[in-house]
């Protein structure tokens, strides 16, 4: 066996120490004669699975006892959709668009209703974060809508937009439980496990109860309301069980590390690493405004598509993968994850100090 360094932006690397946990307990989960992927979801032993999971992410993300949880599938991309069907009664939303993410969510919620994008950085590549201090929020908004972590331009928003009182919707796919976030400041919270958390196939939304809602707009499905979950504590039908089990051990792993605050300083000093080099590197670049960026995804450049090719290919054989940026950027990018060890990111500004060097 020999494991990469895998930089992929998602699905991304997982905790090696979780991997063989789930290894150790494939063909039979605890004394109960079978594997977890065998079992009924109304089995004791996965409700108990379920249950410790949802308790285990409130004690890491301090989540207030008047927020449910919903362990839901369709992933992230559901989440656009599914925010509008159940929170736009008046069919007018504000959403701040930072990058692709953002930008994607936006175009699906004009499916239901007015979007107002009050925020944009598309002027210079979604390489920034705008001033969100004092936006044109439209009064009777249903919510404001921000992707916190932008995974393919590698932006954070740092400073929560001041929403003038209408609910903050948040997308943190790429950040979840990287670092602490005060919970009871947003109405819903979302993202896909994929990134930061698990294997794909599973979503979490943090929904505040008050939001959760009979009236949501008509035709929405029952699979497409929260309320539908909600009230079934994610067992209205068969749930993602088995990657449902993957994010709790991943959850178990983090409280053992300390969690996110310890998460936080972990991932600021692997951001750092890479950062300092970029900072004084002549070869290499970072795309994004230094106060924005993000310490999840860190995109870069040669500003040579032919070096920065060569950089990728180079760097895929010396074992460091997925390092090759979105296309809608180019270059590189490296996802710097919670599961993602300190070894890695010094192997990679090693090599690309020896690339420097040679180039
Ligand atoms: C990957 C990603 C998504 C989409 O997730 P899917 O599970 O593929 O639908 C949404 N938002 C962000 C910020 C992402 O990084």
């Amino acid at each position: 066996m020999s494991r990469v360094f895998n930089f992929s932006a998602g699905p991304a690397v997982l905790p090696e120490e979780v991997l063989r946990t789930v290894q150790a307990e494939l063909l039979e989960y605890g004394n109960s004669g079978m594997s977890v992927m065998e079992m009924s979801h109304r089995s004791k032993d996965f409700e108990e699975i379920l249950f410790t999971a949802e308790a285990d992410l409130r004690k890491l993300m301090g989540i207030p006892d008047n927020y449910k949880v919903l362990f839901l599938q369709g992933g992230g991309y559901t989440q656009f959709a599914m925010i509008p069907m159940n929170l736009m009664i008046n069919r007018k939303a504000d959403y701040i668009v930072t990058g692709q993410w953002s930008k994607k969510a936006a175009s699906e919620a004009r499916i239901f209703g007015t979007v107002n994008v009050i925020a944009d950085s598309a002027d210079r590549n979604y390489s920034y974060v705008p001033d969100l201090s004092d936006l044109n929020v439209t009064p009777n908004a249903d919510y404001v809508y921000i992707c916190q972590n932008e995974t393919v331009h590698g932006t954070t928003i740092k400073t929560l937009p001041n929403t003038k009182g209408r609910e903050l919707v948040a997308d943190i796919s790429s950040m979840f439980l990287s670092e602490p976030l005060d919970v009871s400041r947003y109405g819903v919270i979302m993202g896909g496990v994929q990134k930061n958390v698990g294997p794909a196939g599973v979503a979490i939304v943090i929904i505040r109860e008050d939001l959760i809602r009979e009236d949501v707009l008509p035709f929405t499905p029952t699979m497409m309301k929260y309320k539908t979950h909600a009230d079934n504590k994610s067992l209205f039908n068969t749930p993602p069980c088995f990657n449902i089990y993957v994010c709790g051990l991943v959850f178990k792993w983090l409280l053992k590390l300390g969690g996110t605050e310890a998460m936080k300083k972990i991932n600021a000093q692997k951001a750092g690493l890479l950062y300092d080099y970029l900072d004084q590197s002549t070869l290499f670049h970072g795309t994004v405004e230094k106060k924005d960026r993000s310490m999840m995804n860190v995109p870069f450049i040669t500003g040579n598509k032919e070096l920065d090719a060569e950089f990728c290919a180079q760097a895929e054989k010396a074992g460091l993968r997925n390092v090759k940026g979105h296309r809608s950027v180019g270059g590189m990018r490296a996802s710097l994850y919670n599961a993602m060890p300190i070894e890695g990111v010094k192997a990679l500004v090693e090599f690309m100090s020896e690339f420097e060097r040679t180039h």
